[in-house]
C-alpha cells in the first residue's frame, strides 16, 4: 500500500480540464464534495486500484506530473484538492500515460494499446449511457439546432488521427447529445428501452462481427435463427411451426418480402421475365397502414396506385366491406389482385384489423394474406392479449418486429411465412462463389441466398439472449406489464380535465389524445377551436423537447387536429410513472 498513486496526481491536476481519464469538469466538481461520487469516477479510470481514503490538500502553485510533489493538507481552501491514498496496479499507471498516445491504423485489437481504452470507452457507455442515461432524475436528451450542435461537437474529419483521449471525449460527446431512447420517458415511438440482456447480445454481436450467409461463417448464427425463426411462427400459430423466415433489416423490408413472396408464388416468371411478363397488379391495405406497404410497391415496381387503401372505421379497423368491394373493382377494371396487407396494430392508432374475415376473403378470391404485426406482433406472446391477434394463423406471410413491443434493440424484425421453399425460389441466384455446393457440410444451413442481402447482421443474437434470459414467461410479464401500463394510463386521462381520447378504448400500448390547454377549454364552440387545438401539440413538444423531459409524439390523422400518440413498449415503467407522465403533460400545457 502506498500514498497517493502517480495516476491520482494527474488526475488532481485535470480540475481544470475536460475529458482526462474519462473524468469530466462536472465530476471533478463533485470530487470536492462527494465520497461516493468520487469514489464512483475513481472507479472508471483507474481500474485496478482501490481507495483507501483521501483528504484535503492544498494545491502547489506549479503543478507537475512528478510523483515528488509536494502536497500539503488542509483542512479548506479555495484551492483545495483532494489526495489519495490507494492500492493501486502500478501497471494501469503505464496504460495511463498511453492515454495520449494517437491511435493506431492497425486494425487489430492490441491487448497493451487497447485493453486499457476499450474498458474506458466501457465504463463510460455503462455510466452514461446505460445507467445515467436511463435514469428518471436525468434529462432524456439535451437539444441543440443543428448550427450549434455543429459547433458544439467536433464533427470534422481530418488528416491527423486522435489521441485515445481525444475519442474518449468524442465518445461522451456522442452520449451527451444523443437522445436516450432507453430513459423511462422516451415514449415517442415504436421502439424504446434499453434492455440490459439486449444490450449485452447486441455488444456480442459486435464482438464477433458475424455475417449470417453461410454456415461456414456463421455457425452458431445460423442455427440460432432457425431456432427463434421456428419458435416464432409457433407462437403465430403456423402448424407445429413449419414454414420459413428470415431476419431483416426493420419491418418496411420486411413487407417487401411479403409483396415480393405473394407475386412469386402468383407469377413465378417475374423473376427472370420481369414486370413486362404481368398484368397489371393491385393489392390491398388499410388507410391507416404502414407506409412502407406503398414504398415498397413503388421499389418492386407494382406502383403505389396500385395499393388500394381500404376504409377503416373510426377506431382504425380495415372495412371488410370496402375491401370486398375494391377488390371486385380491381377485377371489374381488368387488373389481377394478388394480396391483401392486414395490420395488427397500427403505426398511429393502435388498431388491429378482424384477420379471420381478411382471411375468408383472401381464399374467396385467391389472394396472399400478409399480416404487419411489426407493431402489435409481441401481444401473441401473452394469452391475455393474443386474441387481438385471432386469425393471424391463417395469414400466409407475418411481419413482427421484436424490436418494437419486446424491446429488442433496433434492429430486430422478422418475416415469417406458412411456405416452406418460397423464399429461396423467389430471391435464390446460387452465386457460386459463395454459395458453393460441393462443401463438406449439409449446405441446406447456408441460408443466405433466401435474402436480397449479401452481408447480413447477425439480429437474431440479442433476441435469443434477452429470450434465454427471461424466459418465454418473462416476455409474457414483459407484455402484460407494458399493456397494463397503458390501460392505467388510459384510466387516469379518460375522464382527466384538458385530455380527450382520439378513441376512448385503444387497443395496443399506443395512447391518442388531445391536451387542451385551460385557454381553450370553453372554446370548443369558435370557429377556430380546431386551428388552436392544431398548434398546442406541436407547441408542447418543442417545450418537452427544450427541456429535455420527456420525448412523445404527435400527428394529425384522419382529419383530426394535431393528437399526441404516447407510447408504451417498456416494463420498466410502473404507474408511478404513468401518474408522473400526465402530470407532465399538465406542467407543460399550463400557460398555453
Ligand atoms: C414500425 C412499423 C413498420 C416498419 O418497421 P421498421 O422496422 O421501422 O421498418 C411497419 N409496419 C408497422 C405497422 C409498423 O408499426
Amino acid at each position: 500500500m502506498q500514498p497517493l498513486a502517480k495516476v491520482y496526481k494527474r488526475t488532481i491536476h485535470y480540475r481544470n480540464q475536460t475529458h482526462k481519464f474519462g473524468i469530466s469538469q462536472s465530476v471533478i466538481q463533485s470530487m470536492r464534495f462527494s465520497e461516493n461520487q468520487l469514489e464512483e469516477s475513481l472507479k472508471m479510470p483507474a481500474n485496478n486500484v482501490n481507495i483507501i481514503s483521501y483528504d484535503k490538500f492544498s494545491l502547489p502553485s506549479s503543478s507537475s506530473d512528478e510523483e515528488t510533489t509536494d502536497y500539503k493538507k488542509i483542512e479548506s481552501s479555495d484551492d483545495e484538492g483532494i489526495q489519495f491514498v490507494a492500492q493501486e496496479d502500478y501497471r494501469n499507471c503505464i496504460r495511463m500515460n498511453k492515454q495520449n498516445e494517437e491511435a493506431h491504423f492497425e486494425s487489430l485489437p492490441n491487448k497493451s494499446r487497447h485493453e486499457l481504452f476499450i474498458r474506458q470507452c466501457v465504463d463510460i457507455l455503462l455510466k452514461e449511457a446505460v445507467f445515467e442515461g436511463t435514469n428518471r432524475k436525468n434529462r432524456l436528451l439535451n437539444f441543440r439546432n443543428p448550427d450549434e450542435l455543429k459547433k458544439l461537437f467536433d464533427f470534422e474529419l481530418s488528416v491527423h488521427g486522435s489521441t485515445h483521449d481525444e475519442l474518449l471525449g468524442l465518445l461522451r460527446d456522442t452520449i451527451t447529445f444523443s437522445v436516450k431512447t432507453g430513459h423511462p420517458y422516451f415514449v415517442n415511438q415504436l421502439f424504446s428501452s434499453l434492455d440490459p440482456y439486449g444490450l449485452v447480445g447486441q455488444w456480442l454481436t459486435d464482438a464477433l462481427n458475424p455475417s449470417v450467409y453461410t454456415y461456414e461463417v456463421s455457425p452458431v448464427f445460423t442455427l440460432m435463427e432457425e431456432t427463434v425463426l421456428r419458435e416464432m411462427r409457433k407462437i403465430v400459430g403456423f402448424k407445429d411451426g413449419k414454414g420459413d423466415g428470415i431476419f431483416c433489416p426493420g419491418g418496411s423490408i420486411s413487407n417487401g418480402y411479403g409483396l415480393s413472396c405473394a407475386r412469386h408464388k402468383k407469377f413465378p416468371d417475374i423473376k427472370t421475365k420481369g414486370l413486362n411478363s404481368l398484368p397489371r397488379l393491385v393489392l390491398f391495405t388499410s388507410e391507416d397502414a404502414h407506409y412502407s406497404i406503398k414504398k415498397m410497391a413503388s421499389f418492386q415496381g407494382v406502383g403505389s396506385d396500385n395499393v388500394y387503401c381500404i376504409k377503416t372505421d373510426r377506431r382504425g379497423k380495415m372495412d371488410i366491406l370496402d375491401l370486398e368491394a375494391q377488390i371486385i373493382k380491381s377485377i371489374e377494371e381488368g387488373a389481377v389482385p394478388f394480396m391483401v396487407s392486414a395490420t395488427s396494430g397500427t403505426t398511429v392508432l393502435g388498431a388491429f384489423d378482424p384477420l379471420n374475415e381478411i382471411a375468408d376473403i383472401c381464399e374467396k378470391y385467391g389472394l396472399w394474406m400478409h399480416v404487419d404485426a411489426a407493431w402489435g406482433g409481441g401481444a401473441l406472446m401473452s394469452q391475455k392479449y393474443r386474441k387481438l391477434l385471432t386469425g393471424i394463423e391463417r395469414a400466409d406471410s407475418v411481419t413482427w418486429n421484436p424490436h418494437k413491443l419486446l424491446t429488442a434493440p433496433q434492429q430486430c424484425s422478422a418475416f415469417l411465412l406458412r411456405h416452406e421453399g418460397l423464399l429461396a425460389e423467389a430471391h435464390g441466384l446460387n452465386a457460386a462463389y459463395l454459395f458453393q455446393k460441393d462443401k463438406f457440410y449439409d449446405t441446406k444451413y447456408d441460408t443466405g441466398d433466401k435474402h436480397i442481402q449479401c452481408g447480413r447482421r447477425a439480429d437474431v443474437l440479442k433476441f435469443w439472449y434477452m429470450w434465454k434470459a427471461k424466459g418465454t414467461n418473462g416476455l409474457v410479464k414483459h407484455i402484460e406489464r407494458v399493456f397494463e401500463n397503458a390501460e392505467y394510463f388510459t384510466d387516469l386521462i379518460r375522464n382527466r380535465p384538458g385530455f380527450e381520447m382520439v378513441h376512448p378504448e385503444p387497443e395496443c400500448t399506443n395512447i391518442c389524445f388531445w391536451y387542451i390547454p385551460k385557454s381553450l377549454r370553453d372554446c370548443k364552440d369558435n370557429d377556430n377551436y380546431k386551428e388552436r387545438l392544431h398548434r398546442v401539440a406541436p407547441a408542447m413538444k418543442e417545450k418537452m423537447m427544450k427541456e429535455g423531459t420527456m420525448m412523445v409524439t404527435y400527428q394529425a390523422q384522419k382529419g383530426h387536429p394535431n393528437f399526441f400518440r404516447i407510447v408504451f413498449q417498456n416494463s420498466g415503467l410502473n404507474r408511478s410513472d404513468m401518474e408522473h407522465l400526465v402530470q407532465e403533460f399538465e406542467r407543460l400545457g399550463s400557460n398555453l
